[in-house]
C-alpha cells in the first residue's frame, strides 16, 4: 500500500507553526526560507529577508565562523551541530523570562542539515534553532547556588571573615607553592586580650559584636592579596603571601595600632579593644604549614607572656624576642 504523501500546504503550515527557529540559505548564503518563530525573533519578515544575501541581512552574525560552518555541511554533505554550551546563541534574539540567572539573550542549539537533490548534491541547507534558555538559565542558577554553597563552606557565620578550614586549605597551598618555588609566606596569628572578660562583664551579644566589628576593622587594614580568617573563638590570623617577616611584622604592628588607638563600640558602650599578635615566617627546614602556625602561636603566648597588646616575631634561635609593643 503507497503511504500518502502530505501536501506542500501541509509542509509549509507545520515549518511556519513550529516552535523552532527554521531557516534554508543556498551555497550563495541567500536565505531561501525564513519560518514565522525566525520573524516574530528577529522582527524582520520573510518578504525581506527572503532572497537576500544572509549576511548582509545580518551582519551582526559570526559570519566567519557561520559560513565556514554551513560550507561543511555542502562539502561533506553531513549534519553538523553546534549547542548554547559552545556558543550561547547564533542569532541574538532577546527571550521574555521574568527570571534571568544573568542570561540576556535567548540560548540556542543548532542543527545544520543538508537538502539534497536527486543527485546526491546538497543544493541547500537548513538551519534549526532550538531555544535552549531555560535549560541554560536552570544550570546557570544551579552553577550560582554551587558557587555561593562553596563560599559559604568556607566562611565564619559570625563575622563573614574566611574560616579556618578556608585558611587551613589555603596555607597547605600556598605552603606547596612556596616550596616547589621559592615563595616568602607569613602568618600572623592573633587573639583579643581579656575578651573574657567582654562577655563577663556585657554578656555574650556584646561578645559577639565586638568579634565582628574587630574582624571588620582589621581586614579593613589588609591588602586584597593577604587572607584574613578567624581560626576559633576569639583568634584570627593572616596568611601574607610573598611577605617575608620584616614586612608581616609592619602589618602586624599596624593591625595592633588599629585596635588599640580606639574603642570598639556596642550600642552606647564604647569598650576598649587590644590584641596580641605573633607571626612566623616560612624558612628553610620548616617540613609541614602546621609549623608555620605553631611558631606563630608560639610567638603569640610570648606576646600574651609579655604584657599584651603588641606583636612577637617567632626566630627559631630565640622565641622571645623581636617584640614591638603598640
Ligand atoms: P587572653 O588575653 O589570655 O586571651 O584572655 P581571654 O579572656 O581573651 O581568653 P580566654 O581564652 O580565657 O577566653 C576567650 C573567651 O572568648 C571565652 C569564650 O567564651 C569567648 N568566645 C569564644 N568564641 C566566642 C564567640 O563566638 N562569641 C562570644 N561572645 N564569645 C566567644
Ligand atoms: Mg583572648
Ligand atoms: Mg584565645
Amino acid at each position: 500500500m503507497e503511504r500518502p504523501v502530505p501536501s506542500p500546504e501541509l509542509l509549509d503550515f507545520i515549518v511556519d507553526r513550529v516552535s523552532v527557529g527554521v531557516l534554508v540559505v543556498d551555497r550563495d548564503m541567500n536565505v531561501v526560507l525564513w519560518n514565522r518563530f525566525m520573524e516574530t525573533n528577529s522582527g524582520r519578515s520573510a518578504a525581506e529577508v527572503v532572497g537576500q544575501n544572509l549576511f548582509k541581512s545580518f551582519p551582526e552574525l559570526p559570519a566567519t565562523w557561520l559560513e565556514r560552518k554551513i560550507t561543511n555541511v555542502f562539502v561533506i554533505k553531513n549534519f553538523s551541530f553546534t549547542s548554547w554550551e559552545q556558543r550561547p546563541y547564533l542569532f541574538h534574539f532577546r527571550h521574555n523570562r521574568p527570571v534571568t540567572g544573568g542570561i540576556d539573550a535567548m540560548n540556542q542549539n543548532c542543527t545544520f542539515l543538508p537538502v539534497k537533490d536527486a543527485n546526491d548534491e546538497v543544493v541547500y541547507v537548513c538551519i534549526t534553532l532550538f531555544d535552549v534558555t531555560d535549560t541554560s538559565i536552570s544550570q546557570s542558577m544551579l552553577r550560582n547556588a554551587l558557587r555561593s554553597l562553596a563560599d559559604a563552606s568556607n566562611r565564619d557565620g559570625l563575622t563573614g571573615v574566611y574560616n579556618r578550614r578556608y585558611l587551613e586549605h589555603l596555607l597547605s597551598q600556598e605552603f606547596s607553592r612556596a616550596q616547589r618555588y621559592g615563595n616568602m609566606i607569613s602568618l600572623i596569628m592573633l587573639d583579643i586580650d581579656h575578651f573574657k572578660n567582654v562577655n563577663d562583664t556585657h554578656g555574650h551579644l556584646a561578645g559577639d559584636d565586638v568579634l565582628r566589628n574587630t574582624a571588620r576593622r582589621l581586614r579593613g587594614c589588609l591588602r586584597d592579596i593577604d587572607t584574613f580568617a578567624r581560626y576559633g573563638g576569639e583568634e584570627f590570623a593572616v596568611v601574607l603571601p610573598e611577605t617575608p617577616w620584616e614586612g608581616a611584622l609592619i602589618v602586624a604592628e599596624r593591625l595592633c595600632q588599629a585596635m588599640g588607638s580606639h574603642p570598639v563600640t556596642f550600642g552606647e558602650l564604647a569598650l576598649p579593644v587590644t590584641i596580641s599578635l605573633g607571626v612566623s615566617q616560612l624558612v628553610p627546614g620548616i617540613p609541614r604549614y602546621e609549623e608555620l602556625i605553631r611558631r606563630a602561636d608560639t610567638a603569640l603566648y610570648q606576646s600574651k607572656f609579655s604584657g599584651r597588646n603588641r606583636v612577637t616575631v617567632y626566630h627559631e634561635e630565640n622565641t622571645s624576642s623581636s617584640e614591638a609593643s603598640e
